[in-house]
C-alpha cells in the first residue's frame, strides 16, 4: 500500500564511520518508519550518494532486528570447548538477561576484581567503530573513574605517525584544510588510497583540485592509476624515496632557504646528508626510476603543494622514521603557512573546533595517568592472569583486527577472564564474551561528528528508536558507573545536557539544535593556511627536523635515509590494506558485501606466482612463524614483484579456517609509539595441497 505523501518525512544526519568523508545522510521515513537511508544531495561531501558499503548496510543489516543484538546476553556455557576446535561459538552459548541484571552482575564482578587484583587488571579495548563524540569518547568517563588499563587505541593503526609528527611539528592533528586544494599546484597522496578509505574525496575532491596529483603507493590502486604521476616504491623504502626527492630538490636549488632559516631547526646538520645522497642508488633501493623522482620533485617543490600522509605509510617497522623523512618535504620547500600548501595526517584536534575533549572524556576523573598497553601486546597481556582479570571491548572487534590472532583467541577463551563486549551485532569477539551488551546504531541517538579530514562539525540526529533494547554506548557506561556507586555529575548528565554544554563552550555561537538544523558547519568558516601564525608547538618553536626529544627517547636526532631489507629469500612482503567494501572489520557481516568479497584471496605478481607454479584461482598456503592461511590466488600486475596483498577486515566466521589475515601478523612494533608494523609482515607462499 502506498502511503499518502503527507506521511513521508525526510531527516538529515551524518555518517560517523571511521572514514575521511563523514557524509551527510538523508533518512526517509514513512508513517514513522525509516524506509531509506541515502546520501544528502545538498551535503558538500556526499553530494547525493553514500559509498556502496554504507548504502548497502544502512538499508539492510543496520535496521534489521533479526541481525542486530537486541537484548543483553549472558554466557551460559564455558568459552573453551576443550577440543582445540576452531569452530565459531554460537547462540546457544548465551541466554538473554535484563539490563538490570546484566548491569548489576557486571558491576558486582568488577568490584570484586578491583578488591582482589586492582582496577589496573581491567583492560579497556576500544577503537573507532563509531567516531561520534558521545559514543566514541564519552564512555572514557567510566574508565577514567574506574582507573583501568587502556589498550592504547592508536597502536592498532597510526601511533607511529603521531609520534613522528609531534617530534617535528609539535602536532600531528592540525593538518591542512582540504578546502585549500583550490590554491594548490600539486597534491601528493603518499601511502593513502582514497578510493577505498575516502571514496568521496577520491570521486570529487581530488579530481576537482586544479593541481597535478602525485600518488606514492607500492600498489597501483585506482587512486594511483588516475594520478598524473604514480611513484611505486617497494614497501619499506619510503624514507629512501623522501631523501631521493630531497636530493633532487637540493641539487636543483629548490630548497626554500628563507623559510628554512626562519622556521626549521636542523637543516645545517641534514644538508650534508642530503648532498651526499646517491640518487642512482636510492632509485635502485626504492624501485622508482630517477626520471620519475626528478619529475615529482620538480612538481612538488615550487608549490604551493599539499602532502597527504596516509596511515598505511607508517605501518612498518621503521614507520616513524618514514613519517619523519616524508614530513621534511613541506618544511624544506616552504610548502607551509600559505594557501594551497601544507601536510595532513589526521585533522583530529577537537579543540580547534571548540570541542572540549577533557570535559567529554572526564579526564579529571582519573586519579593518575591511566596505565597503557599496546594492541601489539594484547595477546601477551591477556595470556597473563596476573595482568588481566577483565576486558571491556567496545567500538571494536579485536579478534578480527588485532595481531597474534590464534593466541588472542586462546586468551579470550579464558573462563576466568570477565569479558564485556558492547556491539551492534554478534561478532567474532562478542562470541567469546561473558556479557554482550546491545549498542544503539548512529541512527538511534543524537551526537556530534567532528570529521578528521574536512574541518567541520556535523549533527548526528536520532531518526528512529533503538532496535530492541539496544542503548547508546554512553548510556550503557553511565548505568554501569552508577551501579558501581560513581556519583559524580558525569554519571548523571544526560546526552542532551552534554551536547548543549559542548556547543555552548565551543564559542561557535551554535546550539546543538541550530547545528541540527544546519546539518553541518565549517570550522573555521573560511579556510586558513596550515600554521598561518608560523608558530610550532615544539621545544624550540621551530620545525624540528633535528629533534632533541627524539634523541632523548633513544631515537636518531635526524630522520634516517634508509630502506628496510628486502624480504628474505623466497619470502614476500605481505600488505594488508583496506578493501573498498570493508571499513576495518565493519560491514564484514553484511550479506551482500560478503557475497561481493567472495573467497579470501592473495594478490600476487604473475612472475611471483609463476615462480611458485601458482595460477589464478589456485589455493596457496601462506605462512610464517605466526600462523598459516589458505588463500585463493589472484594475479595482478598492479603490485611489484616481491609483494603480496591480502585485504584486512574479513570476519573470521566467513572463512572455513576461522581466521583472517591477522593470523599472519605477529604484532611486531614499529620504531615509534609501540605501534603496528603490519605492512612489514613477511610470508612464504606455496601451492596448498587440496
Ligand atoms: S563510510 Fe565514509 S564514504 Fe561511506 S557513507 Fe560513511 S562517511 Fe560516506
Amino acid at each position: 500500500m502506498t502511503e499518502p505523501a503527507s506521511h513521508e518525512e525526510t531527516l538529515t544526519t551524518t555518517c560517523p564511520r571511521d572514514c575521511y568523508d563523514s557524509c551527510g545522510i538523508l533518512v526517509i521515513k514513512r508513517a514513522g518508519l525509516v524506509t531509506a537511508v541515502r546520501g544528502d544531495p545538498d551535503h558538500p561531501v556526499s553530494r547525493g550518494a553514500l559509498c556502496g558499503k554504507c548504502s548497502t548496510a544502512y538499508n539492510r543489516e543496520w535496521r534489521d532486528p533479526r541481525r542486530r543484538l537486541t537484548q543483553p546476553l549472558k554466557r551460559v556455557r564455558p568459552k573453551s570447548r576443550g577440543d582445540g576446535s576452531t569452530a565459531p561459538h554460537d547462540d546457544a552459548d548465551f541466554e538473554p538477561v535484563s539490563w538490570e541484571r546484566a548491569i548489576a552482575e557486571i558491576a558486582g564482578r568488577l568490584e570484586s576484581i578491583v578488591d582482589s587484583y586492582g582496577a589496573r587488571s581491567i583492560l579497556n579495548a576500544h577503537y573507532t567503530g563509531t567516531i561520534s563524540l558521545l559514543a566514541g569518547i564519552a564512555p572514557m568517563r567510566f574508565f577514567n573513574r574506574l582507573g583501568t588499563t587502556e589498550v592504547t587505541p592508536d597502536t592498532i593503526c597510526n601511533m607511529a605517525g603521531h609520534v613522528a609528527l609531534r617530534y617535528m611539528y609539535g602536532t600531528s592533528l592540525d593538518g591542512f584544510d582540504p578546502r585549500t586544494a583550490k590554491d594548490a599546484a600539486c597534491i601528493v597522496v603518499w601511502g593513502a588510497n582514497p578510493h577505498a578509505s575516502a571514496p568521496h574525496a577520491h570521486e570529487h575532491w581530488l579530481p576537482e583540485a586544479p593541481g597535478k596529483v602525485i600518488v606514492v603507493d607500492p600498489i597501483r590502486t585506482p587512486t594511483a592509476a588516475e594520478a598524473d604521476i604514480h611513484l611505486q616504491p617497494f614497501p619499506g623504502s619510503d624514507a629512501a624515496l623522501a631523501f631521493a626527492l630531497l636530493s633532487v630538490i637540493h641539487r636543483d636549488g629548490l630548497i626554500d632557504e628563507s623559510f628554512v632559516s626562519r622556521h626549521v631547526q636542523g637543516w645545517e646538520e641534514l644538508r650534508s646528508v642530503i648532498a651526499a645522497c646517491d640518487l642512482g642508488r636510492l632509485a635502485e633501493a626504492t624501485g622508482v626510476p630517477v626520471r620519475l623522482i626528478e619529475k615529482a620533485a620538480h612538481l612538488y617543490a615550487p608549490g604551493p603543494s599539499l602532502l597527504w600522509l596516509g596511515q598505511g605509510l607508517q605501518r612498518q617497522v621503521t614507520g616513524g622514521n618514514v613519517m619523519r623523512a616524508c614530513a621534511m618535504l613541506p618544511a624544506l620547500t616552504g610548502n607551509l603557512c600559505k594557501p594551497g600548501a601544507g601536510f595532513l595526517y589526521l585533522n583530529g584536534n577537537l579543540s580547534q573546533r571548540g570541542m572540549d575533549e577533557g570535559y567529554l572524556s572526564g579526564a579529571h576523573l582519573a586519579q593518575a595517568a591511566p596505565p597503557a598497553v599496546s594492541h601489539m601486546d594484547l595477546a601477551d597481556v591477556l595470556e597473563d592472569r596476573r595482568r588481566s582479570r577483565a576486558l571491556f571491548v567496545w567500538n571494536m572487534n579485536p579478534l578480527g583486527s588485532c595481531p597474534n590472532q590464534a593466541r588472542l583467541r586462546g586468551a579470550l577463551e579464558r573462563d576466568d577472564l570477565l569479558t564485556v563486549a558492547v556491539d551492534l551485532f554478534p561478532t567474532d569477539s562478542t562470541a567469546l564474551a561473558d556479557y554482550v551488551l546491545p549498542a544503539a546504531s548512529f541512527l538511534e541517538f543524537d551526537d556530534i561528528v567532528a570529521p578528521y579530514f574536512n574541518l567541520s562539525l556535523a549533527a548526528q540526529n536520532k531518526v528512529m528508536e533503538p532496535i530492541g533494547e539496544a542503548l547508546p554506548n554512553l548510556e550503557i557506561f553511565r548505568r554501569l558507573g552508577r551501579a558501581m556507586g560513581f556519583d559524580e555529575v558525569e554519571f548523571h548528565d544526560t546526552d542532551s545536557e552534554i551536547l548543549e554544554t559542548l556547543m555552548s563552550r565551543s564559542g561557535l555561537g551554535e546550539s546543538f539544535e541550530t547545528l541540527k538544523a544546519k546539518g553541518m558547519i565549517w570550522v573555521p568558516k573560511d579556510p586558513a593556511p596550515q600554521f598561518a601564525q608560523r608558530v610550532f608547538d615544539t621545544q624550540s618553536g621551530r620545525i624540528e627536523i633535528a629533534s632533541d626529544r627524539a634523541a632523548a627517547d633513544g631515537l636518531p636526532r635526524l630522520p634516517q635515509c634508509r630502506s628496510d631489507p628486502r624480504p628474505a629469500a623466497g619470502n614476500l612482503r605481505l600488505l594488508s590494506p583496506a578493501h573498498a567494501w570493508l571499513l576495518n572489520t565493519t560491514f564484514g557481516n553484511v550479506q551482500k558485501i560478503t557475497v561481493r568479497l567472495g573467497q579470501a584471496t592473495i594478490l600476487l605478481h604473475p612472475s611471483d606466482a609463476a615462480d611458485r607454479s601458482l595460477c589464478e584461482g589456485d589455493l596457496a598456503l601462506v605462512r610464517n612463524r605466526c600462523g598459516r592461511l589458505d588463500l585463493t590466488v589472484a594475479l595482478s600486475e598492479d603490485i611489484p614483484r616481491g609483494v603480496a596483498v591480502a585485504h584486512k577486515g574479513r570476519w573470521l566466521t566467513q572463512d572455513a579456517a576461522y581466521a583472517n589475515v591477522n593470523a599472519l601478523n605477529p604484532g611486531s612494533k614499529s620504531d615509534m609509539g609501540e605501534s603496528t608494523s603490519v605492512h612489514s609482515v613477511e610470508v612464504s607462499v606455496e601451492a596448498a595441497s587440496r
